[in-house]
């Protein structure tokens, strides 16, 4: 038989794996924490997690705690972290009136509500310790180190690389460095009263800063600079499902968004807002996304990317009102271009007719950076081969489990989860998908190690 000589090659190129598993995982932020929730309820063995960070703290991640009372753009109902439980936010929310107590009385419901980054922070916070409590056969150590390398071990595994050359073996590595690491924070609004300030940033935090700049009446004018131009657009008054059509979408890039346009108008002259066409689209957009050439993606990437992104990071319908209210009263304006640099008193920045200076008393840096994957961790898993950027080099090429595309070598170990994928996975930057994606590299984990012990016993017996 064929078989056995080609599991027996196979082999010397894979890990042996001992009775204790050692897995890393790098960076603490949602999808950090997220993959150890996911480790604790779906990997059934004992094992042994590092989780390296040089941030002190553990909780939801950059994204969702970066300003504590800046309002999450997805309602209760959708940031469940228990991807069997749908309302288990909800039910946490019930259970302690402190955090209950601090939600908008207005809101239809506490499933239908918009939450601060701080609430959901301690919601997951919570459910790690549950789930770590539940586990005694593992045993997790948490290392305030950066990561700076990864490299093959010459035995088996992955060496991980930190601060002065020091490195440890472990049998897989999930990468969640998202935004990769912090610098420090945005810099602190002054108590006293400024008069013109400058946003920038045309997402939802950007928005939150301004609008909080202005009710607090720390400046009594701001100037929004969005890159793209577009800014959040507003979630539907009460929570909308996916509403999907049996209609087949278009396999290519201008007929899918052509499908989308014409459905989102008429769900609009309907009366039943654009929001479900949209949700409805996210659910397929994964397979859209497969079947589209090199060309069409890097053509995402340049020209729908912003709008695509205006429409499923909505504002809370309030926000919306109060936003367009500032904008037509002339409390805010909103500037096109792209900020060039930012000095003590104003910014300067490329608009569309040329260079320009704003005149600021005070700047609010708001971009969502870029996945880390210039750092030198990202460069020695790419130069080792360990992973390969995706072709629009919006990160890192993995599947829908987060390991790391290596073909023809075989999956070594490494994973890259959350907004790491996103050339290769839409929205895999959002709770709901990476909850489902860390839950799936669970699994996988466990996969692939029984069939390296299979393989291996079955190379053994061939000996
Ligand atoms: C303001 C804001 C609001 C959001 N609201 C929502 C929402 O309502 N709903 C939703 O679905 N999504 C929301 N998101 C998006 C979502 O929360 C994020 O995509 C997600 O939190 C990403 O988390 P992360 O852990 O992958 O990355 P990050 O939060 O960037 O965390 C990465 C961590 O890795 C660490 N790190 C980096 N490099 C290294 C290294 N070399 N070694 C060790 N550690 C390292 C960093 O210190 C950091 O702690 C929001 C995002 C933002 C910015």
């Amino acid at each position: 038989m064929t078989l056995v000589p080609t599991l027996l090659s196979d082999t010397s190129k894979r890990p042996e794996i001992g009775p204790l598993a050692k897995v890393a995982i790098v960076g603490r932020g949602f999808t950090g924490i997220m993959m150890a929730i996911a480790l604790f309820k779906a990997f059934d063995r004992p094992f042994h997690l590092v989780m390296f960070d040089p941030e002190p703290k553990i909780d939801g991640g950059e994204g969702v705690s970066q300003s504590a009372t800046t309002l999450l753009n997805s309602r209760v109902r959708d940031l469940s972290i228990d991807p069997k439980v749908q309302d288990d936010f909800r039910q946490w929310l019930n259970t302690d009136d402190a955090w209950r107590d601090r939600l908008n009385p207005a809101a239809v419901s506490v499933e239908h509500s918009f939450v601060p980054g701080e609430i959901f922070s301690a919601y997951v916070y919570q459910r790690f310790s549950e789930a770590l409590k539940d586990r005694t056969d593992v045993v997790v150590q948490v290392c305030p180190e950066s990561v700076t390398a990864i490299d093959r071990h010459p035995r088996s595994g992955l060496s991980v690389f930190f601060s002065d050359q020091q490195h440890t073996r472990f049998d897989a590595v999930f990468l969640a460095t998202g935004y990769g690491l912090r610098d420090g924070g945005e810099e602190p609004v002054a108590l006293s009263a400024v008069r013109n300030a400058v946003v920038i940033g045309g997402g939802i935090h950007a928005v939150d800063q301004a609008l909080r700049l202005l009710s607090s009446g720390e400046a009594a004018h701001v100037t929004l600079i969005s890159a793209s131009g577009f800014l959040p657009q507003s979630h539907a008054r009460s929570a909308v499902g996916p509403v999907t059509s049996d209609q087949p979408l278009p396999g290519t890039l201008r007929g899918a968004f052509r499908f989308l346009r014409e459905a989102a108008n008429t769900a609009d002259a309907e009366g039943s807002g654009w929001q479900g066409i949209m949700n409805g689209f996210r659910l397929r957009a994964r397979d859209l996304w497969q079947g589209l050439t090199p060309e069409e993606r890097r053509r995402f990437k340049r020209h729908v990317k912003p709008i695509y992104d205006s429409h499923r990071n909505r504002l809370p319908p309030d926000h919306y009102k109060r936003l367009h209210e500032a904008i037509a009263s002339g409390a805010i304006t909103v500037r096109k271009g792209k900020v060039e640099r930012i000095a003590t008193n104003g910014v300067l920045f490329s608009a569309p007719a040329g260079l320009e200076v704003l005149p600021a008393d005070r700047t609010i840096d708001c971009r969502l950076r870029p996945t880390d994957i210039d750092s030198s961790l990202f460069r020695s898993v790419l130069r080792t081969g360990l992973a390969r950027r995706d072709e629009i080099d919006l990160g890192i090429l993995v599947d829908r489990c987060g390991r790391t595309m290596t073909a023809p070598d075989p999956f070594q170990g490494l994973f890259a989860m959350g907004p790491l994928g996103l050339g290769s996975l839409p929205d895999i930057d959002l709770v709901p998908e990476i909850v489902v994606q860390t839950h799936a590299a669970a699994s996988a984990l466990g996969a692939w190690i029984d069939e390296l012990a299979e393989t291996r016993d079955v190379a053994r017996g061939a000996g």
